[in-house]
């Protein structure tokens, strides 16, 4: 392509690729002015924000297309601003490009469709942001803003002894599609594979959780880790049933050819779904909330006084070895 042999200078990339993604966003102002202005809110909400940073080989691979790069960056996002019952607005860009990358052009032509493809599903609009170049890695970074309810969004604090734990949609398929992605589960699971490449932010059922769950947040680090940031920030005891924890159908055609997977199922990360407690007395709303959103929500265990995760298997027995593994980069 010729014209990316030619230097596009920063004015000329941001009209070109970035201001038509700002168009229907008044406080953009077609990304011309120094700054966005965000509209006032209505009786009863405040502003929730949350940045995220992804940098290339690290939190995606080199070459992975720039299209799901962008709607990955802009989900996991949107995963957080749900995980707090925020309904989202709008986001701005960082993004820094190697200054000796082949076909800038192609890449941010991709990687804009992709924006645009996300702000069309979930209603968003891009407000503002930065682009440069540097001499390392692609990276790039995402703000979110969403609104939630005044004193009223989700946190990790709430969770209190007597309530139950949920989780929605289900787990393990990020993990397990993680090693599909990589060869090394059967490509028969591609679904899997697509999971983890574009994961599904609960962006609907989040804010209904809103009055409804105690504590909340977005399974990213793995459901037993994450279960842990509850437990702690509540100061109590997450208590996790393994057979309640739902799966999909690939995924347990997987973990019964190989039963030591499921340990990956409960500790392996990039899930996007939310994990939340609440009241056993807010049972049918939840219930309720998950079916207008047209997201499975599971009922999987319960809150105790105590500290820490513990998962039981089908005996009621702790299960061992689920030593938090953490989130896995490459
Ligand atoms: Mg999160």
């Amino acid at each position: 392509m010729t014209e990316d042999s030619e230097a596009l200078g920063e004015f000329d990339r941001i009209a070109r690729f970035f201001a038509p993604l700002a168009k229907d966003a008044p406080g953009a102002f077609g990304l011309t002015d120094d700054a966005a202005a965000l509209p006032p809110l209505a009786e009863g909400q405040e502003w929730v924000v949350t940045v995220d940073a992804l940098v290339s080989a690290v939190h995606f691979l080199p070459d992975d297309p720039p299209e799901l790069v962008a709607r990955k960056a802009l989900r996991v996002n949107l995963s957080d601003l749900a995980a707090m019952g925020a309904v989202p607005y709008g986001y701005t860009l960082a993004l820094a490009l190697p200054k000796d990358m082949a076909e800038p052009q192609r890449w941010l032509a991709a990687f804009s469709r992709g924006l645009a493809a996300d702000q069309a599903e979930f209603g968003i609009h891009l407000l503002g942001g930065d682009s440069v170049s540097t001499p390392g890695p692609v990276t790039l970074s995402i703000t979110a803003f969403g609104r939630g309810p005044r004193d009223g969004v989700l946190r990790r604090s709430g969770a209190a002894p007597g309530q139950d734990v949920w989780v929605s949609g289900t787990i393990g398929d990020g993990a397990l599609g993680l090693r599909v992605a990589q060869g090394l589960l059967s490509g028969r699971f591609a679904d899997l594979a697509d999971r983890y490449r574009l994961p599904a932010p609960r962006v609907t059922l989040g804010p209904r959780l809103a009055g409804l769950a105690t504590a909340a947040l977005d399974v990213s680090d793995g459901l037993v880790q994450d279960a842990g940031h509850i437990a702690t920030h509540s100061g109590c005891r997450l208590v996790i049933e393994a057979p309640l924890v739902p799966i999909s159908a690939s995924v347990a055609d997987l973990v019964s050819d190989d039963p030591d997977l499921f340990a990956e199922v409960l500790t392996g990360g990039d899930d996007y779904e939310l994990l939340f407690t609440a009241a056993p007395e807010a049972a049918d709303a939840i219930e309720a909330a998950g079916r207008e959103a047209g997201v499975s929500v599971t009922r999987i265990g319960r809150v105790q006084s105590g500290a820490g995760v513990e998962v039981l298997d089908h005996h009621g027995a702790p299960l061992d070895g689920l030593t938090a593994r953490g989130w896995r980069h490459f």
